[in-house]
């Protein structure tokens, strides 16, 4: 540990704390090697099956498909669902880029939704209020009064290890013949009233990406207990081969698959995941216990139904103009080592989706600028935790 000055002339200790970054400290090496040394390197392997089944068992789900990534898990769900060209699906606003940018994959356009107060999720009353108010039943769909599109799907993004409050949104998916696609990349383990999130609709996605709770380098699953979609995944993420020795497809396909060396490092990952889920919920009282006592912040929380793996703490800052703002604080962050972040930006404003259709987002817009991620790695030190909270306590205290 080497030390900075401040502008106090005093020294703090500094430490690169990073957000989240992975914790590889089980049988990934062994079981990599196996790969290697078996010659088992590429998309076909005894890890894809046992990582699918490992994943697959986990939710609860019957069929498991493992994919290349989170954002080509999400692709290949809004395919086997049938979302067409031209449909819409109402997804979170708040939440990273690549639901949205899969709904156009296929042609789709998103309606953005706000998040609710308390726990900055999909808001499920918007989402009622959207379909009760702005859509019309008529031959056997529903339409969105305003586009004339059909409403096809429901998207809800369960961010930062917390679930979507679903029963509302379930009930009126039902009631309109509506698929919901679950997007649980944030939130492998997370439950929403005893069942795992991903495994509530009708086809959830995971990914295993560097920064997720589990990683294989990269990667994804997509989890349903529908058979003719869980084959459909696989056939389409395998190229849409039917027979692989005259070449024959049948359909356009992705090369979406998984190779056998993620699958191994997936299958250790699986075998830590409670460890690790504890870890963020232990890290996660840590912060709010140190925290509790500064009047500035909204500390993150866990509703009733919910069991939440706490994959990012994050704070809200109570007003804009509290000083430090977010940014600042981030930046005076990162002075001590510490490395901290803003929420997305909401996707209705970026670029490509200023176009699309939004609802009631107020909510969304407040979380942007207030919102800060602090460090969550799993294998992240008490002493770390420590430096944050005394961090956080000296920038923001009274
Ligand atoms: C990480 C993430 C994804 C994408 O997963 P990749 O594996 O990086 O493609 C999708 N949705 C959300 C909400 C994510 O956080």
């Amino acid at each position: 540990m080497k030390s900075v000055l401040t502008g106090d002339d005093s020294a703090v200790p500094y430490m690169e704390v990073p957000l989240s970054i992975p914790n590889i400290c089980g049988n990934e090496w062994e079981y990599v090697r196996e790969c290697l040394d078996t010659n088992w390197v590429s998309y076909v392997g005894s890890y894809v099956d046992k990582f699918e089944d490992i994943v697959g068992d986990y939710v609860g789900a019957k069929y498991a498909a493992a994919t290349m990534s989170g954002t080509a898990a999400l692709h290949t769900a809004l395919l086997v669902a049938e979302v067409e060209p031209d449909d819409e699906v109402l997804v979170s606003a708040l939440s990273f880029i690549a639901p949205a940018n899969a709904i156009r994959y296929v042609g789709a356009y998103p309606v953005f939704i706000d998040s609710e107060d308390d726990y900055w999720q999909m808001d499920p009353k918007k989402v009622v209020d959207f379909l009760e108010t702005k859509c019309r039943w008529s031959r056997g769909a529903l339409y969105n009064k305003s586009s004339g599109r059909r409403i096809k799907a429901i998207l809800p993004v369960h961010i930062l290890g917390h679930p979507v409050d679903m029963s509302p949104i379930l009930d009126i998916a039902k009631k309109y013949e509506l698929v919901v696609i679950e997007d649980a990349a944030e939130s492998l383990g997370a439950k929403y009233k005893g069942e795992h999130v991903g495994h509530l609709g009708d086809i959830g996605c995971f990914s295993f990406n560097g920064n997720k709770v589990i990683t294989c380098g990269g990667g994804g699953m997509i989890v349903t207990d529908n058979e003719v979609w869980a084959h459909k995944a696989k056939h389409l993420t395998t190229q849409a081969k039917v027979d692989s020795l005259e070449y024959i497809h049948d359909d356009i396909g992705y090369n979406y698959r998984m190779t056998n060396i993620q699958a191994a490092i997936g299958v250790a990952q699986m075998e830590e995941l409670d460890n690790f889920i504890k870890r963020k919920r232990q890290i996660a009282v840590a912060y709010t216990e140190g925290l509790s006592n500064l009047s500035d912040f909204v500390l993150m929380s866990e509703s009733d139904s919910a069991f939440s793996t706490y994959w990012l703490y994050t704070i809200v800052l109570k007003q804009s103009k509290s000083k430090p703002n977010s940014r600042d604080l981030i930046s005076l962050l990162q002075d001590r080592g510490i490395q901290s972040r803003p929420l997305w930006y909401p996707l209705h404003l970026q670029e490509t989706y200023q176009d699309c259709e939004y609802y009631g987002i107020d909510c969304a817009h407040r979380l942007h600028a207030l919102a800060v991620q602090l460090p969550s790695s799993s294998g992240i030190t008490d002493q770390e935790i420590e430096h944050v909270v005394s961090s956080l306590q000296m920038l923001c205290g009274e």
